[in-house]
């Protein structure tokens, strides 16, 4: 290796970098900003225009566009035609090609940032090198994270770059320049018509870009999808918002399966929107046990109460630090799990649970962000929704009944109303006391989730009497609600809507309950 260009708007680590290959005996070209660093640092460089003839010229917009460094960069060692066309137009090998691109990603982030500054932060030069080098990898070793800088000088003391790392740095730098034409995409496709005309402004930007692109990376295979006979893998967005279940550290357990990471997701998604100590056990995507506690022990032996037969093998999470109290409750109760999620393991606590070694164990930082979209595929399409974030305000909710809910009622009506957010529609979700009692979930008909869930409260041995009942959505018709009042509820939320919101009101005034509009629904497919 001979010869190294580096051009870099990020400098962090760059001027240790170079010294390393200065030492290494390789010569440093550069562009001005970097090649004014490195000569600042005492480290000799010859500028890219001293190699072109030209200068950098509009503005940096053309500084590296030459053939003199993309003939260096793109010619096949290998071909003695290349070579000699290299030989007879004086044109140098570049070996190594150290580039991170314009921040168009930050600058964009800016709230002051209008269309003529984004502009200017996509990078053409940077690009096109990063094509051109990765293009050309068994001849030329291109390095885009600094992260890799320490493995690059460890090879060039071995003797040089292997051919597994080069292509490895080479198929780096497609994924790199095309999540940075990903996000051009989305901001030009996002603006609204017109901004062209205003490049001085600052543009307003759609919710939704005409196209949309995400970045992901792959994680890890799984050993098969929802059922086995389908292939699966796990991928990570770029940047997950903070708080999500994609944060997690694995601390002990078999390897997460499909059906694991997106159950894990549901309980997670619904117990971090708990102020109190909050246990959620999740089957098949549903919470089949919510509760609150003084602790999380007590949250967890309330929400096992509500359904110990679908809670065997399910996933359980905490808005709490895991505790040894808790791990020796479900000991106790041995209760099959295959997933524990919490913000936080007490090292007691793991230590318990070290015994139970196929026990998935995962740690997730809590917040109270999440997505702010979601996706649904679609044969041949996919539908983009902005995320059920909605957490009704106290303003919001309308007394409809001559009765008025107490203040415990009203309690019980808002835990069950935040459940019931979390179940598949139709959802129908009995509670009492801070615990859900019986979850109707999925069904097709409001009266049948009504049915299911208060069987379900039988078959655990829970009493109805005077409960909470939510519904994700209206009761069309009287019935439903009849289904709920014959099974023990007093009080009743749903957001109302319905065209017979008149008769629905009536059986419950009819029938001595209190009914609380929310006038928001929270449907879940
Ligand atoms: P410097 O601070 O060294 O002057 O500029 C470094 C930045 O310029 C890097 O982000 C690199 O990707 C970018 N760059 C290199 N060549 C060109 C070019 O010809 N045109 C444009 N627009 N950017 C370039």
């Amino acid at each position: 290796m001979t010869t190294a260009l580096l051009s870099v708007s990020d400098k962090t680590g760059i001027v240790d970098f170079a010294r390393a290959l200065h030492q290494r005996g390789i010569k440093l070209l550069s562009t001005g900003g970097t090649a004014r660093l490195l000569a600042d640092n005492g480290l000799p460089v010859t500028e890219v225009a001293e190699v072109t003839g030209f200068p950098e010229m509009l503005d940096g917009r053309v500084k590296t566009l030459h053939p003199r460094i993309h003939g260096g960069l793109l010619a096949r060692r290998d071909m003695p035609e290349h070579m000699a066309a290299l030989k007879a137009h004086g044109i140098a090998t570049i070996d190594l090609l150290v580039i991170n691109l314009y921040p168009f990603a930050q600058a964009t982030a800016r709230p002051d940032c209008t269309l003529e500054d984004a502009i200017e932060n996509i990078d053409i030069g940077g690009p096109a090198m990063l094509r051109a080098a990765a293009k050309n990898w068994p001849d030329v070793g291109v390095v885009i994270d600094p992260t890799d800088y320490a493995q690059v000088l460890g090879e060039l003391d071995a003797g040089g770059l292997t051919r597994k790392t080069k292509f490895g740095l080479a198929r780096k730098v497609y994924a790199h320049t095309a999540a940075y034409d990903g996000m051009i995409t989305n901001y030009l496709s996002a603006l609204d018509a017109g901004a062209e005309d205003k490049p001085s402004a600052v543009p307003a930007r759609a919710e939704y870009p005409g196209i949309y692109t995400l970045q992901l990376e792959k994680t890890q295979d799984l050993r098969y999808g929802e059922n086995p006979h389908q292939s699966a893998a796990f991928y990570r967005e770029r940047q997950p918002a903070p708080g999500t279940l994609a944060g997690w550290t694995q601390l002990q357990g078999k390897e997460l399966s499909f059906n694991n990471i997106a159950d894990a997701d549901a309980a997670w998604e619904c117990v971090k929107t708990f102020d109190a100590p909050a246990c959620v056990i999740v089957k098949h995507a549903n919470p089949c046990g919510v509760a609150v506690g003084g602790t999380a022990t007590e949250a967890y032996t309330k929400a096992l109460k509500t359904d110990t037969t679908s809670a065997f093998g399910g996933i359980v999470a905490f808005n709490q630090p895991l505790d040894v109290a808790t791990v020796e409750a479900m000991v106790a109760a041995k209760q099959f799990v295959e997933v524990l999620i919490a913000p936080s393991v007490t090292p007691d606590a793991r230590e318990l649970l070290a015994k139970k070694q196929n026990l998935r164990l995962l740690e997730v930082p809590l917040s109270r962000q999440g997505n702010a979209l979601e996706f649904k595929r679609i044969g041949g399409g996919m539908l983009l929704q902005s995320a059920d974030a909605k957490n009704v305000a106290a303003s919001e909710l309308r007394i409809v009944t001559t009765l008025q809910p107490t203040h415990e009622q009203m309690q019980d009506l808002l835990f069950a109303w935040k459940v019931a957010k979390f179940v598949k529609s139709n959802a129908i979700v009995y509670c009492a006391g801070g615990m859900t009692l019986g979850v109707g979930a999925g069904q097709m008909s409001r009266v049948d989730s009504s049915r299911i869930a208060s069987i379900k409260a039988e078959n655990a041995g829970l009493s109805l009497q005077r409960s909470a009942v939510a519904s994700d959505a209206f009761f069309p018709f009287r019935d439903g609600l009849d289904v709920v009042i014959d099974a023990g509820a007093s009080c009743v939320i749903q957001p109302g809507g319905s065209m017979r919101d008149q008769e629905v009101i009536d059986a419950a005034n009819e029938r001595g309950i209190a009914m609380v509009f929310t006038g928001t629904r929270h449907f879940r497919h």
